[in-house]
């Protein structure tokens, strides 16, 4: 099995996340996407504007009848501790969870990958799931190594007949490995920032970038007003 996890707010979830999710599990055959909405996002500590319950709903909803797309509940919040989900954790925590022979991605875009090595544990994460790095408009990949956390090196490898994606080798200096694959050809201009921006300026116009399913959830429970 090849899984990727793909960790966010998703608030709302919107048609970019579905994009980079597809184009992930095209570029590298995974069985699996897990959309894991997180309870506290470290680098985000004002929050979601959602609760939690309403971003997995509308996860829920934006995934439905994809069958390779699943709703994954490891980042939710626990009442008797407030403290932010570390993603160094959460992938120990997951692999704890499924068969050995699993192989675990982590799916990202390109904007969290910029803030990588601020993250706990940083240096651990490319060792603890192979990186998935989505392309994202405004956002600088031109130079990968200086994004990467402490002590870890970057060689790109040939992938003959790959289009879709580049691969890298990741080395730290105790000689453990992984690979980074960069998504470089997607251009999906939405952010769920926006999206909120222009469901409270115009809560009753159609927003074309969320999936129907979602913007009647988004309307029947009055989110972003
Ligand atoms: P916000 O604008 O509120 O930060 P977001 O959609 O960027 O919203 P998340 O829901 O936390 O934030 O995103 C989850 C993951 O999806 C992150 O890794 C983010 O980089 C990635 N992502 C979201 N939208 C896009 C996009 N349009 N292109 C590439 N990656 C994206």
């Amino acid at each position: 099995m090849r899984t990727a996890f793909f960790g966010g707010s998703f608030d709302p979830p919107h048609l970019g996340h579905i994009a980079v999710a597809r184009a992930a599990q095209q570029a590298l055959q995974l069985d699996q996407v897990l959309f894991a909405p997180v309870g506290l996002q470290p680098l985000k500590p004002a929050g979601s504007t959602a609760p939690f319950a309403d971003r997995v709903a509308m996860t829920e909803l934006a995934i439905a009848n994809q069958p390779q797309f699943e709703i994954c509940s490891i980042d939710a919040p626990d009442p008797a501790n407030l403290a932010p989900n570390y993603t160094a954790d959460t992938l120990i925590r997951l692999r704890a969870t499924l068969p050995a022979a699993t192989q675990i991605f982590l799916l990202l875009g390109a904007d969290s990958f910029r803030t990588l090595p601020r993250w706990h544990r940083s240096t651990e994460i490319p060792y603890l799931a192979n990186l998935i790095v989505a392309a994202r408009p405004n956002e600088d990949l031109s130079n990968l190594a200086a994004h990467l956390p402490h002590g870890v090196s970057l060689t790109q490898l040939a992938t003959p007949g790959a289009r879709q994606h580049v691969r890298y080798l990741l080395r730290n200096p105790a000689g453990a490995q992984s690979y980074l694959y960069l998504l470089p050809n997607l251009n999906f201009e939405i952010s769920a920032t926006q999206l909120r921006r222009q469901i409270q300026g115009h809560p009753t116009r159609q927003a074309p970038l969320l999936a129907p399913p979602v913007l009647n959830y988004i309307r029947e429970h009055s989110l972003y007003q």
